[in-house]
């Protein structure tokens, strides 16, 4: 299987026919895709102007669209070397036993879906690198009110799809929030808000 480096290098290759450039930067979302992978390539179609299906684009923009990948993944490397020396120092000194950041991050490893949007049509409209900063900066914050990325306070509790798709989602970017950035009342207050609107609709569908 490719890796991401030999995939973006076909993504910037001229002499590659542009559908497979553009095939190669799918590829790429694969290996990296902060919001996920539709929701990712989503974002990308949107900011760089061109069209899910466009096999026949300018390949300018599908390099630019590749630039803002690559950034957004350095940024969220860095991140994660600093993050694991850190671990290594404190379990060095005695200072920690491993808690749910660390299963977090074991789940969420290279940076794939840290940012999930569940719905692939709602997503910050922010570069990647500028949402993953955002979020960085609340992980090493620890938990608060607020969403990590837009600063929006409310969140729907998204129950059933995958395990790693269930959680508080933004509803202002569409964000599925890692529920450790956020306070136990601000948690409590989105599975309360939750479980009235599932009240209502049971009601409806009783009535
Ligand atoms: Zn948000």
């Amino acid at each position: 299987m490719a890796g991401f480096r030999s995939l973006a290098r076909q993504v910037r290759d001229p002499g590659c026919d542009v559908a497979l450039r553009r095939y190669s930067l799918r590829k790429c979302l694969e290996r990296f895709a902060p919001y996920g992978h539709r929701a990712t390539w989503d974002h990308l179609c949107r900011r760089h102007g061109f069209g899910h299906e466009d096999r026949d684009l300018d390949p300018a923009r599908l390099v630019a669209a590749l630039d803002e990948v690559e950034e957004a993944r350095a940024v969220w490397l860095a991140y994660e070397r600093r993050f694991a020396e850190r671990r290594r120092r404190e379990k060095y000194l005695g200072l920690r036993t491993p808690g749910p950041i660390d299963d977090w991050h074991r789940r969420t490893w290279g940076g794939n879906g840290v940012a999930r949007c569940v719905d692939p049509a709602v997503h910050p409209d922010l570069p990647l690198g500028d949402a993953l900063r955002r979020l960085i900066a609340a992980l090493e914050a620890g938990p608060g009110e607020h969403c990590p990325v837009c600063g929006g306070d409310r969140f729907a509790w998204r129950w059933n799809g995958l395990d790693e798709a269930c959680g508080p989602v933004c509803r202002d970017c569409g964000v599925l929030v890692p529920a450790l950035v956020l306070s136990e009342e601000a948690l409590a207050a989105a599975r309360r808000r939750a479980a009235r609107a599932d009240a209502v609709r049971e009601l409806a569908a009783v009535g």
